[in-house]
């Protein structure tokens, strides 16, 4: 499958007719660079984790510049291009050149998706027609709510009727996943009943029900917690039964992000699975493995269902990709062996981390643990079980071997 990734440039807030109350990006303050994976080993800060990480864009990029980066692509293309994929920071709907653009790709003769919407750029509900003759295949568009009034209130959305109309006509034609942020006593419970109601009878293949957060714990690591003043998040368990009840009460597909997909059961699928626990390799040797309080009890049991006697450091940070530098100074160092194995996607400088988690004069070594041990809600929406199973076999089989490898 060749795909072509259109990046259309574009800035949270900024290019999608303002910030949603909700916005991950709204409040983000200038801050030094994380450090990360990427990063050369003596210098912290690269363009993933000082600019990337915030989609840090200057704006729309012009049509004409799409436009050449486009035919490059193709020119290095050497088979058919089978999937063109709309990106951006900006939402593609507020585009301002959205449809001569559509008008290019379609003539590249392949199904287009677009990567994320919240079709608060769409006015006229006939642009639907026009997208589905012009070879949309799929799109990932944020709803929030079918009620009008508060898809206006939440996500300032100017035309929300319109909106709400172009994605009835897009979940009666093509592949359509929505999604939403769910934030407490504003669009759960009744109104997301009516929500996945309304998307169901017109054909959504899918809803994404994405946790909101509203502190440093939660995942918001840019300095802009929090987002909405005297908003408690659901917790993780609530959540978690709360995506299990939908998916039980309704036909398509809805999954939770950080949790849980119900049809696979996964993150970590794998502990429903004792043959496959069984086939990891077995732990010979020790070391810390930190991670976040949402993966850590699952990590911990399938460790010690393969012969782990060290210890897994669970912070309070929630989703461990999101640990960062200030996390690591709360490790309690009496508590941790010679080898420590952070997270593979942890915003941290190597080094950096390293000098912390020695600082008690013991020399210890870091170790930067897989990429990915699951998939979260989002992720596996597009997997199978047998997918979702490999990537975990895979991931916690390269945790096992780091451990053997490096541990002591
Ligand atoms: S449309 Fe998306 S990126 Fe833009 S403000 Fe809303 S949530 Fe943020």
């Amino acid at each position: 499958m060749t795909q072509l990734t259109v990046d259309i440039g574009g800035r949270p807030g900024l290019d999608c007719r303002g910030f949603c109350e909700y916005c991950y990006f709204k409040k983000v303050k200038e801050s030094a660079p994380f450090g990360c994976q990427y990063c050369l080993p003596f210098q912290k800060g690269c363009d993933y984790c000082s600019r990337g990480v915030r989609e840090y864009y200057t704006g729309f990029k012009p049509l004409r510049d799409v436009a050449d980066e486009v035919l490059l692509a193709l020119g290095r293309i050497p088979d058919e291009v089978t999937k063109i994929t709309i990106s951006g920071g900006g939402d593609p709907s507020c585009y301002p050149w959205f449809i001569d653009l559509i008008e290019l790709l379609s003539n590249i003769d392949a199904p287009i998706h677009i990567g994320y919407t919240s079709g608060k750029g769409f006015d006229d509900p006939e642009i639907a027609k026009f997208l589905i003759d012009h070879n949309l295949s799929e799109v990932s568009f944020t709803v929030f709510s079918v009620d009008p009034a508060l898809r206006s209130k939440y996500m300032h959305d100017p035309t929300p009727e319109a909106s709400l109309q172009v994605l009835e006509k897009l979940c009666r034609e093509i592949d359509v996943y929505a999604a939403t942020v769910v934030i407490p006593g504003i669009n759960d419970g009744q109104v997301l009943n009516d929500t996945c109601k309304w998307l169901e009878d017109r054909g959504a293949k899918g809803l994404i029900v994405m946790r909101f957060a509203n502190s440093k714990e939660q995942g918001l690591i840019l300095d802009n917690a929090p987002i909405i003043k005297g908003i408690t998040p659901h917790s993780p368990v609530f959540f978690k039964d709360m995506v299990t009840d939908l998916n039980l009460r309704f036909k398509m597909k809805i999954n939770g992000t950080p949790l849980w997909d119900s049809e696979i059961r996964s993150p970590f699928a794998i502990l429903f699975e004792n043959d496959l626990l069984e086939k990891l390799p077995r732990v010979t040797k020790n070391a810390t493995i930190v991670t976040g309080s949402i993966a850590g009890p699952y990590i911990e049991e399938i460790l010690q269902k393969c012969g782990f006697s060290g210890k897994v450091t669970i912070l309070p940070k929630e989703i461990a990709c999101l640990i960062t530098i200030d996390d690591i100074k709360e490790i309690d160092l009496s508590q941790i062996s010679s080898t420590i194995i952070i997270p593979g996607r942890a915003f941290v400088h190597d080094l950096e981390a390293q000098k912390i988690l020695s600082s008690d004069g013991i020399d210890r070594t870091l170790i930067r643990g897989p990429e990915m041990l699951t998939a979260d809600g989002e992720t596996s929406m597009g997997m199978t079980r047998e997918e979702v199973l490999a990537l975990e076999m895979n991931g916690i089989s390269d945790l096992i071997r780091l451990i053997n490898l490096y541990g002591s």
